[in-house]
């Protein structure tokens, strides 16, 4: 590749999250002069505040139900205390092992590292300043024939009085103490996980959300479903509410809901969606578009309106997940400097929400399939093997959904216990456009629930015409 020396690099990616890392680490290997400006923490949200904490206190949860099931299959275990101080110190190692990692594997790459807060000074020039990741770090002024944003989103706080008194997801994982009671206001995947995590190590729950059900967007039958099991887990839900207030009464918390109730508590998590993060990027020295709800526009190449300057992951708000973050960086790095384009299917993207039991799914919901022409649904619902000794009043809920005239398995679906495991195999399937004759071909691995899959014969009902 030619160099072109009139700029110190050939791309500056601003945010070494998963969107950023992935750029900036395949552009180098195709050999261009590639720096990133971190401001904050190496591995972005996922690493440190997203995925990566969560589930390792969503891990830390369910032992607590290991025990008590346990006693069903005979074991006389008893259930010792739960110590936050340990698992909150435990997760924070490793996590600082995985940003060493990061920063290695973007050395090894020859990705000049930066370490400040990206501010534009027009569309190819970035100055840094310092932040608490290093305070004393020297402001720099560094130049790039393209740059691009990958600055991730931040939790959004409710505007109502009192929100000073309440965390957000950011916070929750540094907190000193676990909260006894504890209120989530939000029913997208956030709150539902953190429901899930503060009920299973002990606490009381009450969670709050504005829909008649959780997880708007996905399969009615399977929000139904979850309900019942938020309800299951001891969570107590204030559905069609939302609140008007928070105050401190003493040591306590107290929440007023729209529908006149009052709920007391230790700790106020507000998981009311996330925006992009953008603010104090000096987008006003370049072309860069936003939208009115703050997110970067962006083409199908992930080019702003300013040319050169490209935008991927979540600061672009289009699926906030960090597999698609990943893919489009490395879509993009390869467009640039390598004139291929990997692609990936995004249509299937594969989701889950890492409750107890994890729901997941991949393709269309019932309701959107049906907005497409008739729809067979098949369905199972059954209580998995486990638990019939374990004694827990569990269920799995399983559903393929089928477009009629082409008898492809356009969606498939899942709450129980491994779904998010079991979906990633599904989701090829379903990438593959394969048919229901396929599933139904398929040998089942006996005594899984995942055979229920390959074995759902009977139609449950056609929707749509
Ligand atoms: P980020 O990973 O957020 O990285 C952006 C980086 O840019 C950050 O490190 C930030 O410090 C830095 N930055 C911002 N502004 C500047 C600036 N001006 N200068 C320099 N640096 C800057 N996704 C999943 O797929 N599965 C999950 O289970 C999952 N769980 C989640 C749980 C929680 C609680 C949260 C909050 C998110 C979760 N996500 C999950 C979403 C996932 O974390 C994001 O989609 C993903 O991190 C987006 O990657 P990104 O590269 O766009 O941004």
């Amino acid at each position: 590749m030619p160099e072109d020396t009139s700029y110190d690099v050939d791309l500056l990616v601003i945010g070494a999250g998963s969107g950023g890392v992935r750029c900036a680490r395949i552009a180098a290997g195709h050999g261009a002069r590639v720096a990133v400006v971190e401001s904050r923490h190496w591995g972005g949200t996922c690493v440190n505040l997203g995925c990566v904490p969560k589930k390792l206190m969503v891990q830390a949860s369910e032992y607590g139900d290991y025990v008590q099931d346990s006693h069903g299959f005979g074991w006389n275990t008893e259930q010792g205390a739960f110590d936050w101080g340990k698992l909150i110190a435990a997760k924070d190692k490793e996590i600082s092992r995985l940003n060493g990692i990061y920063v290695s594997m973007l050395e090894k790459a020859g990705v000049r590292l930066l370490t400040g807060f990206a501010h534009f000074e027009n569309a190819h020039t970035i100055v840094t300043k310092p932040t608490a990741l290093a305070p004393d770090a020297k402001p720099e002024r560094i130049t790039a024939k393209q740059i691009v944003i990958a600055t991730g989103s931040t939790p959004s706080k409710l505007d109502i009085v009192g929100a000073e008194f309440a965390i957000t997801s950011d916070e929750v994982f540094g907190l000193k103490e676990m909260p006894k009671r504890v209120c989530i206001i939000g029913g997208g995947y956030i709150g539902i996980e953190f429901a899930g995590i503060f009920a299973g190590l002990g606490a009381k729950v009450d969670l709050v959300y504005r829909q008649a059900l959780p997880l708007r967007g996905f399969d009615e039958d399977m929000r139904t479903a979850l309900h019942e099991a938020i309800d299951q887990r001891g969570v107590t839900q204030h559905v069609k509410a939302s609140p008007t207030r928070i105050r401190k009464d003493g040591d306590d918390l107290v929440v007023t809901l729209d529908n006149g109730s009052d709920v007391t508590v230790d700790c106020v998590l507000l998981a009311t969606g996330r925006h992009p993060k953008t603010a104090g990027l000096g987008l006003e020295n370049t072309r860069v578009r936003t939208t009115e709800e703050g997110r970067i526009e962006v083409d199908h190449h992930s080019e702003t309106a300013e040319p050169g300057v490209f935008a991927i992951g979540d600061v672009t708000n289009r699926l906030n997940l960090t597999p698609v973050a990943i893919a489009e960086g490395h879509i993009l790095a390869d467009r640039l400097f390598a004139h291929t384009a990997r692609s990936w299917s995004f249509d299937t993207t594969p989701k889950a929400v890492f409750f107890t039991p994890p729901l997941a799914s991949v393709g269309l919901t019932e309701e959107e399939a049906a907005e497409n022409g008739a729809t067979d649904i098949y369905l199972s619902k059954f209580r998995p093997m486990r638990h019939t000794l374990s004694g827990r009043e569990r269920r799995t809920l399983m559903k393929l959904v089928v477009d009629q005239a082409t008898q492809k398995v356009v969606g498939a679906h899942m709450l129980g216990e491994d779904a998010a495991e079991l979906m990633q195999g599904l989701a090829i399937a379903v990438t593959a456009g394969l048919r229901k004759a396929d599933f139904d071909r398929t040998i089942g691995i006996h005594p899984t629930s995942a055979e229920e899959f390959v074995t759902m014969r009977t139609r449950t009902r056609v929707r749509g015409s």
